[in-house]
C-alpha cells in the first residue's frame, strides 16, 4: 500500500539532549514509570518521526512496534493532519460547546463517528482521552437510570486485568492490580469479574466449557448484587494492556444477552480496538457480533495527533439523556475541551486517510500474516504463548512452558526482551513478562519480515542473559 507521509525534518533545531534530560528529570513526572531504573537510565528523547519510524536525540532510527502508545494508527508525520489542525488553530482554535454553541469540525465529526459506528449509536460525548470517556460514560449512565426513577441501578461490573484508564472512576473500573497499588479505588462502585484468559484457563477446561464457565460467573454475580442494583457491564472487546487477552469464541455475544435479560447497560470500551486496529472502525459488530448500548473510543479516533476520546450513545439512552429536566436544570457534566474544533479536525483528516488509504483493508490483510509470523517465534524457550488478533499481538514469557510458572519479577523478562529489540532498531512494550506488539496500521508484509526477525534474535539474546 502506499501512504503519504513526507515532512522535512532538516530544518527543525538541534535539541540539547542532555539539558533536556537533566530538566526532565528535575521537574517531569513521567505517567507509569519505574522511578528508580529512570534516575539511573534516564529517558530516551524521542525527537522525530516519520511513517513507522521514530528517531531519538541521538539519532538512532527505530521500527515504531507500539504505535506511540496504541494510538499512531495511520502512522506519524502526516503532514496534512499537521496542516488540518494548523488551519482550525488559525481560523478559530477554541470556543465553548456548552449551551448552544458550538464548531463545524465537533459537528462534522459527530455526525462523521454517527456513520461509522452501529447504526444505532447516533450520539456523541466529547472528551479529551480514553479515561475521561469512561469516567463521563458512567456518569452518563447514573443519570439515565436515576432520571428512569432507578437510583439504585449503580455498581458497575468490569473485570480483573481490564484497562480503562486512571482517573479516580476509570482506574476503579481498571482491574490490573498492580496498577492500583498505594492508590485508592471506588470499591462501592464496582465488581470485578474473572478476565477471560483461554492460555491460564482451569485445567482440563475446553474453551466452549470455559465460555459457560465464564457466563455463570457473570449470572452468579447479578443474582449475589441484585440485577436493580447493577447499572452496566464494561469490557474491551480485546483486553488490551491486561496482557491482549482473546476472549473464548461467542463470550461477547452471550455477556450481552445476560446483560439484556437484567436491565444491564452493555459498554464497550474500544479505546484501542476502535479505528482500524482489528481491521474495521469498530470491532463490536463488525468482529464480535455485538450491539453495545455505548461504545468509547479515543486513541486512534485521532490516531493520537491531538488529545480526543467519544462516548458513542445510543438512541435509546439519548432519549433519555437529551430530554429536558424536570427541574429545568441542565446536563451538567463535559469539559472545558468538549469537541475541541483542533483535536476534532485533526481526527476528522485522521478517518478521511484511514479510508483513502484502505488502511482498515490493510489490517485485515496483513494483520493474519503478522499473527502467523510472531506465532514462528514460539521456538523460544521463554516464548508460552503469542496471542492476540491482527494488529494487537502479544508474547507472554514463562519460565516453563509445560506448567506454565513464571519467571521471578526480578528477572525483568519483558524489559529484558524489549531491551534487546530496541537496540536491533524495534520498539516494542514490554508489561511485566509480557511484551506487546501494537504497530501502526500501515506495516506491510515486509515491515513484519523485518520485525519477526530482530524480534528473533532479541528473544535470542534475553534468553541468553538469563542463564
Ligand atoms: N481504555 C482502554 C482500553 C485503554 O487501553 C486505555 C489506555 O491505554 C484507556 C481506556 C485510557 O485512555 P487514556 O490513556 O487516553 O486516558
Amino acid at each position: 500500500m502506499t501512504t503519504t507521509t513526507t515532512r522535512p525534518t532538516t530544518d527543525h533545531p538541534v535539541l540539547d539532549a542532555k539539558a533536556l534530560w537533566q530538566k526532565d528529570k528535575d521537574h517531569f513526572i513521567h505517567p507509569f514509570t519505574d522511578f528508580s531504573v529512570f534516575h539511573q537510565e534516564g529517558c530516551d528523547l524521542i525527537t522525530d518521526s516519520e511513517g513507522i519510524h521514530v528517531q531519538d536525540a541521538k539519532g538512532n532510527r527505530f521500527i515504531d512496534g507500539i504505535a506511540g502508545l496504541w494510538c499512531v494508527n495511520v502512522g506519524h508525520g502526516r503532514a496534512e493532519i499537521g496542516q488540518a489542525m494548523a488551519d482550525q488553530a488559525t481560523r478559530m482554535a477554541y470556543f465553548s460547546t456548552f449551551n448552544n454553541l458550538s464548531n463545524a469540525p465537533a459537528a462534522e465529526l459527530a455526525a462523521k463517528l454517527a456513520e461509522l459506528a452501529p447504526a444505532h449509536l447516533n450520539h456523541v460525548f466529547y472528551s479529551c482521552g480514553g479515561s475521561a470517556a469512561n469516567d463521563a460514560t458512567i456518569r452518563l449512565v447514573h443519570y439515565y437510570f436515576n432520571r428512569l426513577g432507578k437510583p439504585e441501578k449503580k455498581r458497575i461490573l468490569s473485570r480483573n486485568n481490564a484497562y480503562h484508564g486512571t482517573t479516580y472512576l476509570a482506574a476503579s473500573l481498571t482491574g490490573i492490580e498492580s496498577n492500583n497499588w498505594d492508590f485508592d479505588t471506588l470499591d462501592h462502585l464496582v465488581t470485578h469479574l474473572s478476565e477471560a484468559n483461554c492460555y491460564r484457563r482451569p485445567e482440563g477446561m475446553s474453551e466452549a466449557e470455559y465460555c459457560d464457565h465464564l457466563v455463570k460467573e457473570f449470572e452468579e454475580t447479578i443474582a449475589e448484587i441484585g440485577a436493580d442494583n447493577i447499572a452496566a457491564f464494561i469490557a474491551e472487546p480485546i483486553m488490551g494492556a491486561g496482557g491482549v487477552l482473546v476472549a473464548p469464541e461467542g463470550y461477547h455475544q452471550r455477556m450481552q444477552a445476560v446483560c439484556r435479560a437484567n436491565d444491564i447497560l452493555f459498554i464497550a470500551d474500544e479505546v484501542v480496538t476502535g479505528f482500524g486496529r482489528l481491521g474495521h472502525f469498530f470491532a463490536s459488530e463488525a468482529v464480535f457480533d455485538t450491539r453495545p448500548d455505548i461504545i468509547n473510543c479515543a486513541k486512534g479516533l485521532s490516531s493520537g495527533y491531538a488529545p480526543l476520546g467519544a462516548t458513542l450513545i445510543s438512541d435509546e439512552l439519548y432519549e433519555v439523556l437529551g430530554t429536558p429536566q424536570r427541574k429545568g436544570g441542565v446536563l451538567s457534566t463535559g469539559f472545558t475541551y468538549s469537541g475541541h474544533p483542533v483535536s476534532c479536525a485533526a481526527a476528522l483528516k485522521n478517518i478521511e486517510i484511514i479510508e483513502r488509504e484502505r488502511i482498515c483493508e490493510n489490517v485485515r490483510e496483513v494483520g493474519p500474516y503478522l499473527e502467523e509470523r510472531l506465532k514462528t517465534l514460539s521456538h523460544h524457550a521463554t516464548v508460552g504463548d503469542v496471542r492476540g488478533s491482527h494488529f494487537m499481538m502479544c508474547l507472554e514469557n514463562v519460565a516453563d512452558k509445560a506448567t506454565k510458572a513464571l519467571l521471578p519479577v526480578e528477572a525483568r523478562v519483558g524489559d529484558r526482551v524489549a531491551f534487546e529489540a530496541q537496540k536491533r532498531g524495534l520498539i516494542i512494550r514490554p508489561v511485566g513478562h509480557l511484551n506487546i506488539v501494537s504497530p501502526p496500521l500501515v506495516w506491510s508484509r515486509d515491515t513484519v519480515d523485518r520485525v519477526v526477525a530482530i524480534l528473533d534474535e532479541a528473544l535470542g539474546a534475553a534468553t541468553e542473559s538469563l542463564k
